[in-house]
């Protein structure tokens, strides 16, 4: 009789195997798809460590670990990724989510608070919305502050918004935000809206660094990535755009990429932008800009 793999020592091998090919995070990401495949917490593999798997979750699990060997982000695999700890749905279409873009969810949710003694209502608008991530967790986050509060959000992508509205549907507000097809502010002129809070995650790699990306990023929408020459693109036209349409004292919000801290400012200081705020991230990268 041929002996049953476990938990324990399917893991093992795999996490061998993803160490073969160059995966840094082999263990977690071995553990991570066997607990998705089971539908168990990741802590209670080990509580399960001597349980033996059936023929069919073996095959399952191998299909997950030949995508992950392939450098497959393991989001795309399992189908959803934990952003402000929330589960949003991805696929090939959307940029996963990072925990770096919290910073800049988090800054607009205090900021917002700041202006409910002054307004009734707020129109925010998240463009190149993706996922949906920022602007779904934003009304999530929002849901007690008292203020009518008109969420939208904005991509070129077809694909990308079908996502974004199952995320919606998902956390249960789909009936306070709007998903609007178009070119960055397009449909945001198209229907003369106002705003008070205009941000973006905008793609911002450069086109020499798009050679140099890890294996896993050519799994993702290079819509989602490519900007320019020098990764700065979609901000300038962001920056130049938004001025005339914000409301007074609208705030404009960014996340930026490693290097672009200091071009993303300077657009926002030559556009008449004032109290400038940047925040780092966990890394102390300069990450968020505000102002
Ligand atoms: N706004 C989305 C996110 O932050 C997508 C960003 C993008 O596609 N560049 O995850």
């Amino acid at each position: 009789m041929t002996e049953r793999l476990t938990i324990k020592k399917i893991l093992k091998k795999t996490t061998d195997y993803f160490k073969e090919h160059g995966i840094e995070t082999a263990r977690l990401d071995a553990e991570v798809l066997l607990a998705d495949l089971l539908d168990m917490e990741r802590i209670k593999l080990y509580v399960n460590f001597d349980r033996p798997l059936t023929e069919v979750e073996i095959n399952q699990y191998r299909q997950r670990v030949i995508q992950r060997a392939k450098r497959m982000p393991v989001a795309y695999i399992i189908g959803y990724q934990e952003f402000m700890s929330l589960k949003f749905k991805v696929n090939e279409d959307v940029l996963i989510p990072r925990p770096e873009t919290e910073h800049l969810v988090e800054a607009v949710i205090q900021r917002v608070n700041k202006l409910a003694d002054k307004r009734e209502k707020l129109t925010v608008i998240d463009l190149c919305t993706g996922s949906g991530a920022i602007i779904i967790s934003l009304a999530k986050e929002l849901a007690d502050v008292p203020l009518e509060i008109n969420y939208i959000g904005t991509d070129v992508s077809q694909e990308a918004l079908a996502v974004a509205k199952d995320n919606a549907k998902l956390h249960q507000v789909q009936n306070q935000i709007q998903f609007l097809v178009g070119d960055l502010l397009n449909p945001v002129k198209e229907l003369n809206l106002k705003p008070d809070i205009i941000i973006s995650n905008p793609p911002y790699i450069a086109d020499k660094e798009l050679q140099e990306l890890e294996p896993e990023l050519q799994y993702e929408p290079e819509i989602a990535l490519k900007a320019g020459e020098n990764g700065i693109d979609f901000y300038r036209q962001i920056i130049s755009e938004t001025e005339q349409l914000l409301t007074d004292g609208g705030i404009i919000g960014f996340e930026v990429g490693n290097q672009q801290s200091k071009s993303v400012y300077q657009l926002l200081e030559e556009n008449n932008f004032i109290n400038l705020t940047v925040i780092d991230d966990y890394a102390e990268v300069p990450r968020v800009i505000l102002g």
